[in-house]
């Protein structure tokens, strides 16, 4: 069976993990979070990075930084994006307003967002699909003109870029993810990047339980103490040494995944050039990472014979979105703002063909292969 996804792992995490266990570091903010912090820093930019327990909690993280948000205050988002990125608004009485996606790219449609500000709205989510950069120029611009903060759901971005910036790096936040299913891992984690540093303390004392122990640990204080709400989103060191293993070989796996993508797209060009499949677009000014490889079939009804047949001949394709706001909680706590002309449609066609780090390039050429023996 060609599985859809493995984990990423570098051979040194081992080494690693062994070492926090040995010098008895496996509490939060330890050495190898620190590494892994500067990394990220370093890398893309920000000012501060700040390794968390998840991706969602990175983004409740960066919603409870944007001030006095509160029931009756909106956040406009795509309804086509993973449940994490309207929950964190919502746990804060927000209400999440959905606009339209564009069909090429999957990302929401930055011509759409402006009719879709009202009086209460306060922020804009941009949701980075696949690793290709939503037109952030468009949404900064129109995020400066009304006074609304911006978070980036970064959780496919890193390594990625728009107009040369990392993703995660434009707006006022940015979260990563570090679950098994993306291109770096440490098996449950994420990252809050935050651009400006007048925000750095604030998010240090929410991830902290709401005290200023990150200023007494640098020594800037003499004792610390509840100073305002806040949670833990500190992961265990072990997570950050077995991540940290895998950002010192960075380059080589986002390497390894652009030449499967490369592979795939080169592979099923001629299908697509006979009008069978689409592939997914890349706009000018962004630079991928190779998080994922999608085709889009005729229809829903095509997709499911698709992934019947892709099974049978032991291949493990996906599709995922049940667009928010026509699940349960979606009709509940949000509302699709304009037509849904291309959310729902789009995502009944998409389907996900396996992509890791470690994936062979012949095993690409033998799913292409049935790909287009099931066309033919
Ligand atoms: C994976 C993902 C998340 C959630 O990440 P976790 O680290 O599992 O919390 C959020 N948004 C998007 C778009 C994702 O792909």
């Amino acid at each position: 069976m060609i599985n859809f996804n493995v984990p990423p792992y570098a051979e040194k995490a081992m080494g690693y993990i062994q070492e926090c266990v040995k010098n008895q570091k496996i509490c939060g903010d330890g050495p190898y979070t620190k590494k892994c912090n500067e990394w990220i820093e370093e890398r893309t930019g920000t000012a501060k990075c700040l390794l968390t327990t998840s991706c969602t909690h990175a983004t409740e993280l960066a919603a409870l930084l944007v001030p006095d948000l509160g029931p009756g205050d909106e956040v406009i988002m795509p309804a086509y994006t993973f449940v994490s990125t309207a929950d964190a608004f919502v746990l804060r009485g927000a209400t999440p307003v959905f606009v339209d996606i564009r069909p090429d790219t999957m990302n929401m449609d930055e011509r759409l967002i402006e009719e879709a500000v009202t009086e209460r709205t306060r922020a804009i989510v941009p949701v980075h699909y696949a690793g290709v950069a939503c037109e952030m120029d468009t949404i900064m611009d129109i995020a400066a003109r009304h006074h609304l903060a911006v978070i980036e759901d970064a959780a496919q971005g890193i390594m990625a870029t728009y107009r040369g910036k990392a993703l995660g790096t434009i707006g006022d936040f940015g979260c990563f993810s570090f679950h098994e299913t993306k291109n770096y891992s440490m098996g449950e984690g994420g990252a809050l990047l935050i651009r400006d540093q007048g925000n750095v303390e604030a998010a240090e004392i929410i991830r902290e339980k709401g005290t200023n122990r990150s200023k007494f640990y640098r020594g800037q204080i003499d004792k610390y103490t509840w100073i305002n709400y806040g949670s833990s989103y500190l992961p265990s060191d072990m997570n950050a040494a077995y991540l940290y293993a895998q950002l010192e070989i960075a380059e080589e796996i986002n390497d390894a995944r652009l030449a499967i993508w490369e592979r795939y797209y080169d592979n099923l060009r001629p299908l697509a050039q006979a009008g069978r499949i689409e592939l997914p677009v890349v706009p000018e000014g962004c630079v991928h990472n190779g998080h994922m490889f999608y085709i889009k079939a005729k229809d829903i009804g095509e997709r499911t014979a698709l992934i019947d047949y892709l099974k049978q001949n032991e291949i493990h394709a996906v599709f995922h979105y049940v667009p928010l706001h026509t699940a349960p909680a979606g009709l509940k706590f949000g509302r699709f703002h304009g037509e849904d002309r291309y959310t729902t449609r789009e995502s009944e066609r998409l389907l996900r063909l396996p992509m890791y780090y470690g994936l062979e390039l012949e095993q690409v050429d033998y799913i292409c292969g049935k790909l287009r023996e099931f066309y033919r």
